[in-house]
């Protein structure tokens, strides 16, 4: 049996249960707050506050956690990240006040600094050659410039909205962050059989997300034009329309390629093109 921990209520609480939801995974969480279980796969889901999932997971109250990687980092947990899972991506970020000019790092030499990352902070620092007054403080950071309690910030930030807000300009990147699935050390060993599965069902589930299932109509001397346009995954299928000359064809193909593919086609005369969802994709 599988334990796995995501996050209680919060930011990564509805992304996880999702992406586990499309793995086919079938959770009861109804009455008990804490466990669920899976109907249809050997797993219980524990709902966990985010800062005690490392601990949970570093002693194999847990095998697996969806958690970010800037929490197991910080807590420099002795476990290992398996998947990146693509949501609740931040980055952890040194922020000043927007009127202040910034000339590097250096600057924030014997200055304080607030922060949630005491650990990543300081390495970064020290990386640096920094010295700095570090300020720990476990929420609503980015008040505390105002406030005169720092003069810089170490937060995570996404949209920058919140520095934004507060009159913060971000300046430094110390660490890019994602929701990422980790596995207790022993577990792995012991439990091999199973988080391979899941980890080959999320794998499936990721790879989906990022593509999309094309269809379309071409004359037959276009077909070799039209399949140099597409970035597939092996070389499209080509079925014979009833219309003599005209053919359909299929392929997969990346989001991010997307709109511009479908520009491309239209140029060279394909007609009624169709984009369809993928859900699961087996590579
Ligand atoms: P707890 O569950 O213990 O109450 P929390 O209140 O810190 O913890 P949330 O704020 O719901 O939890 O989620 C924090 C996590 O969300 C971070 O550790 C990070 O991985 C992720 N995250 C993504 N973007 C941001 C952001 N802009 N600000 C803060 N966290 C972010
Ligand atoms: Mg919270």
């Amino acid at each position: 049996m599988l334990k796995i921990a995501v996050q209680k209520s919060g930011r990564l609480y509805e992304d996880s249960l999702q992406l586990l939801k499309e793995c086919g995974l079938s959770i009861d969480n109804g009455m008990d707050q804490l466990k669920a279980e899976v109907r249809n796969f050997p797993a219980e889901i524990y709902f966990l506050r985010n800062s005690d999932v490392p601990q949970y997971l570093e002693d194999g109250v847990v095998d697996l956690a969806i958690i970010g990687e800037n929490v197991l980092m910080e807590k420099q947990s002795a476990v290992t990240i398996l998947e990146k899972l693509g949501f609740s991506k931040c980055r952890l970020s040194l922020a000043l006040p927007k009127h202040l000019p910034y000339l590097g790092i250096t600057q924030l030499n014997g200055k304080k600094i607030a922060t949630s990352y005491p650990h990543l902070l300081r390495s970064y620092l020290e990386s640096k050659g920094v010295s700095a007054d570090i300020h720990l403080i476990s929420g609503s950071v980015e008040i505390a410039p105002n406030i005169g309690l720092a003069d810089a910030i170490c937060d995570l930030v996404s949209s920058g909205s919140t520095l934004f807000k507060n009159g913060l300009e971000e300046k430094d990147i110390i660490l890019r962050s994602e929701a990422c699935l980790a596995v207790n050390n022993q577990s792995i060993n012991i439990k091999n059989e199973w988080i391979d599965e899941l980890r080959f069902r999320i794998r499936s589930v990721l790879q989906a997300r990022g593509h999309k299932y094309i269809l379309f109509n071409i004359p037959n001397e276009k077909i070799e034009i039209a399949s140099s346009i597409l970035p597939v995954l092996k070389s499209p299928t080509v079925l014979p329309l009833l219309e003599n000359g005209w053919s359909s064809l299929h392929s997969v193909i990346h989001v991010h390629d997307f709109w511009n593919v479908i520009k491309k086609l239209k140029e060279i005369g394909a007609q009624g093109i169709l984009v369809i969802p993928v859900e699961n994709m087996v590579i």
